[in-house]
């Protein structure tokens, strides 16, 4: 018989925290809290195996089932001295759903499970409390209501039906606070919630623990299905098919009195990664009053001041946790009178900052290796490392101008302006429009996470370090200030009033997330730490901490890495930037780029609309030194890298004049007749330019134009060469697919290579190579790699050519593909490993069967995607090519394809699960 149940209490638990896959995280991580000690209320777990058979067996159990959660029970009322409805000494228990990966308020928890009237009134005899019974009924007949009876309110503008209940009451009092209520108004809340229940549903509330206790289980397996997780699980690339796990815990009150409360906490700053306990509780409150932003609760540094005792227990589990865990943990905690329970812990969302941070710090400390420190930033974090920041000389200039409306918690860092709207669906409506947008909500929730992503920044009213907005700011790498509680925000009229100033749907306004301030109107950005160290060489990299930290984890990163990392580059200053950021030579020199430049339009427009080889050939002599020039500044900035120039590739037309206006300027600079430049340009119009008189097709017809781009690039590099520096140039053939296009190319070069070394009496080693860019280069690989010495992916084309979709045309279609899953990713953004990559496998194996030493790089857009990136390392090419700010990205993610390796077969499948249950967070 399968086991589905899982029990912990009393110092073990069935569990471990490695599995997580079987019992949630959750569910795994209480089983290892008690395991470690920890003060963890009894309970057990019902695996996601459950979830699965539920799905796929109509929503119903298995037989065994039902005696497995009975016997389970029954440790549970042994270990906690009570049982479940029983009037004399009732035990209460939580129903709580829990996925894999954490879903923060995505599913639905029930608390105060096994109260009925009668249970009720046992426990108010036994507590001496009535208050507390009958809070915590209202509080169980509202979360049963909402969440099993489906009262929930399914639309963003209704309310639920049990707050509005309590509005009424609170008003009908004169009071504001829900524990400004007594015992009686607590208990009259009981009987109106039934009565709702009853008229809404037309069943009676259900007396009878047993059958609560299955109604709440079904529920959060039901869960696992509604719309919020739906949504969520596509967002964050969450599979379906992992379910969901219920647990089943015991309660313990932190509603019981002033001894009493419960609270959230992070191990260390999860927004900046500082090493200190940042969290926030509130006394005599039960479960997510903490995280609603109801009552603002107060921060973990205040017990230190109010109960000493209690702050040196929670914070010696907290170093028990970091020690055993070796990360950032986030904690739920509850105190019944004066006793405290752990009841939730997890690796810890951070922003990017707080994710470096804390990976350096551990480091430091020798919690981890520098390896597990490189496992645990992704790649893509580092964008948020090179993005702007507020200047803060205009910063100041606007705060001493008056404009600093409030300042709310610095919840997610960064700089964000843009314009105000109040909702999320207009925060998605307004961007698609092309606007900047700041999402201002009193508080968000987990429905608003699609309009949170289509925000540049996140303000809040209400709620703390923990609430939701929060939450989800540090996960989506959002800036957000959270808990402003000088802003009056009315959704009615979309206006926020502050200090006595109206700000109105569609105003301008600044969010500092490093600092919790906001801003009216724009304020101008500059670059972040890493630039102003790396690129605009304005900062001392002593006096960046930031920066600090980037460059040890580059450290590491090329440490470990295997892959070299180039840059793709048509300029010396970008490759100057590149090579700052650790470029290690260029992948892909576009030469057309450079004929857009200062001055060599015009003789590159002569040359395409010459008549005849002698006119063409004027016009490349007058190209000429114009591109020497270029490579040479390209050449010195390398300073001896490997530069990869690549001839010239897209189709004639593009350089060409339009219009008419700009056609008749051309002729007559060309002192030709109008006539005849219009003719001319209407003959290079292509039906399907991807695919016509473009890349080395152009050489073949036009032999001369490579000999002049052949030309330009030796005399640059003999010229370099003569003046001391070293010089590597790499001469590439676009869009090969026939080994004789290449041969014919590669010829021209060496003539022109050995005609220039000759003149300019120097030598220089070279290399001539192609890109793999077109399927039937891929296929004849073996063909190829007999003449070329190298080959680099150019994706862009590869996947035109291989999925037959125009990449400038897909939009349309290949969003909806990737929502239908018929590809997972857009394939021109992270590579097609299954098409494309089948592809590249066989050109380099073809390839290096023919030439061993082949060199194989990548320079489509590609060569900066993570996912492309250990695509590329794990079959073995030489090197990457990227953007220049994509370099650091590029390397960390090299190290990580690297650290993944598995050097044997057989070992691979306990080695991932380890690193999987690692890398979480
Ligand atoms: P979520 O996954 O949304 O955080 P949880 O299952 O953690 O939901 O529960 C919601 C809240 O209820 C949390 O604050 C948690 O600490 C509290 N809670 C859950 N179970 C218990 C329990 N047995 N006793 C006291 N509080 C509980
Ligand atoms: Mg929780
Ligand atoms: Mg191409």
């Amino acid at each position: 018989m399968k086991k589905y149940v899982y029990y912990f209490g009393h110092g073990k638990a069935d569990g471990r925290a490695e599995m997580k896959a079987l019992l949630g995280g959750k569910g795994a991580n209480l089983a290892e809290m008690t395991n470690i000690g920890l003060p963890v209320p009894a309970g057990f777990t019902i695996s996601t195996e459950l979830c699965t058979y539920f799905y796929q067996n109509k929503k119903t159990y298995p037989k065994s089932l039902k005696g497995e959660v009975a016997a389970a029970l029954k440790k549970v009322e042994k270990a906690m001295g009570a049982k479940f409805g029983d009037p004399k000494n009732p035990l209460l228990v939580s129903v709580r759903s829990g996925a894999r990966a954490s879903m923060p308020g995505m599913m639905d928890t029930i608390l105060n499970l096994g109260l009925n009237d009668v249970v009720a009134e046992g426990l108010v005899k036994k507590t001496g409390n009535s208050r507390f019974v009958y809070d915590s009924y209202r509080r169980f007949v509202q979360m049963y209501g909402d969440v099993v009876l489906g009262l929930k309110p399914v639309h963003k503008d209704e309310i639920d039906p049990f707050e509005l209940i309590i509005e009424e009451k609170k008003r009908g009092k004169g009071v504001h606070l829900d524990t400004e209520l007594g015992a009686e108004d607590m208990k009259e809340l009981v009987g109106l919630f039934k009565k709702a229940i009853k008229e809404k549903t037309g069943h009676g509330f259900p007396e009878d623990p047993m059958t609560q206790l299955w109604g709440a289980i079904g529920a959060v397996f039901g869960s696992w299905n509604n719309e919020r997780a739906i949504a969520y699980r596509k967002m964050y690339d969450i599979p379906e098919w992992w379910g969901t796990a219920v647990n089943i815990q015991s309660m313990v009150f932190g509603n019981m009195g002033e001894d009493s409360g419960t609270g959230v906490a992070f191990t260390r700053d999860a927004a900046t990664g500082e090493n200190v306990f940042y969290g926030e509780y509130l006394m005599n409150a039960q479960g997510e009053d903490v995280v609603a932003g109801i009552r603002t609760p107060l921060p973990i540094s205040r017990m230190k001041e109010q109960d000493g005792k209690m702050y040196a227990h929670l914070d010696r589990i907290r170093k028990t946790l970091e020690k055993h865990y070796r990360d950032m943990m986030d904690i739920e905690f509850t105190i019944q009178q004066g006793r405290l329970y752990m009841l939730q812990c997890r690796v810890g969302k951070r922003t990017a900052f707080a994710a470096i941070k804390i990976a350096v710090d551990m480091v430091t400390e020798k919690l981890i290796t520098e390896k597990e420190a490189l496992a645990r930033i992704e790649p893509d974090q580092l964008n948020q490392l090179l993005r702007p920041v507020f200047d803060l000389k205009q910063k100041k200039a606007a705060v001493d101008g008056g404009r600093l409306l409030a300042k709310g918690l610095n919840a997610g860092p960064g700089a964000a302006t843009g314009r105000v709207v109040f909702n999320a669906p207009d925060a998605e409506e307004w961007k698609k429009r092309g606007e900047q947008v700041i999402l201002t909500r009193i508080e968000t929730s987990p429905e608003d996470i699609k309009g949170m992503d289509a925000s540049e920044g996140i303000l809040t009213a209400r709620g703390g370090m923990t609430s939701h907005a929060a939450l989800v700011a540090r996960q989506m790498g959002k800036v957000c200030v959270a808990g402003c509680s000088a802003l009056e925000i009315d959704y009615g009229t979309h206006t926020m009033t502050v200090k006595g100033k109206v700000v109105r749907e569609g105003d301008w306004i600044s969010l500092d997330g490093t600092t919790g301030e906001v801003i009216e109107g724009k304020v101008a950005t500059k670059p972040s730490e890493v630039l102003q160290v790396l690129v605009d060489r304005t900062l001392d990299p002593k006096d960046g901490p930031v920066y600090q930290q980037y460059a040890r984890i580059m450290t590491w990163a090329d440490k470990f890495r295997r892959l070299k990392i180039r840059t793709n580059a048509d300029q010396p200053d970008q490759a100057v930037n590149a090579v700052a950021f650790g470029a290690e030579g260029i992948g892909l020199c576009r030469t057309e780029h450079m004929f857009f430049g200062e001055g060599k339009i015009g003789p590159m427009r002569e040359m395409i609309l010459a008549d005849t080889e002698e006119e063409r050939r004027r016009a490349l002599a007058k190209l000429l030194p114009l591109q020497r020039a270029d490579f040479e500044g390209i050449f010195e900035a390398m300073d001896g890298r490997p530069v990869t120039i690549r001839t010239i590739d897209p189709p004639l037309h593009e350089f060409v004049p339009h219009e008419e206006g700009a056609q008749r300027k051309l002729a007559q600079q060309m002192g030709i007749p109008y006539e005849k430049v219009r003719s001319r340009v209407e003959s290079l119009h292509e039906f399907n330019p991807m695919l016509g008189f473009r890349g080395c097709r152009l050489g073949l017809v036009y032999p001369e134009i490579t000999e002049m781009q052949s030309r330009a690039i030796f005399e640059a590099a003999a010229n370099v060469k003569l003046r001391g520096k070293k010089v590597e140039p790499e001469v590439m053939i676009p869009l090969v697919g026939n080994v004789k296009e290449l041969a014919h190319q590669e010829k021209i070069v060496r003539r022109v290579a050995g005609e220039v070394m000759a003149e300019k009496k120097v030598k220089f080693t070279y290399l001539v190579g192609t890109m793999i860019e077109i399927p039937r280069g891929a296929i004849t690989a073996d063909e190829i790699a007999s003449v070329a010495e190298f080959f680099s992916f150019g994706t862009n084309d590869l996947t035109q050519t291989t999925l037959g979709v125009s990449r400038d045309d897909a939009a349309r279609f290949l969003i909806p593909y990737v929502e239908m899953e018929i590809y997972p990713k857009d394939p021109f953004e992270v590579l097609d490993r299954v098409g494309v990559g089948s592809l590249m496998k066989i050109a380099i194996e073809k390839g290096r069967a023919v030439r061993p030493t082949l060199k194989v790089g990548i320079c489509g857009e590609h060569g900066g995607d993570p996912s492309s990136v250990e695509f590329c390392h794990q079959i073995n090419q030489n090197y990457v090519s990227c953007s220049p700010f994509r370099v650091p990205i590029a390397r960390l993610a090299a190290a990580r394809a690297a650290l993944n390796d598995v050097p044997v077969k057989a070992a691979r499948k306990p080695a991932k699960s380890r690193r999987a249950v690692k890398r979480r967070r």
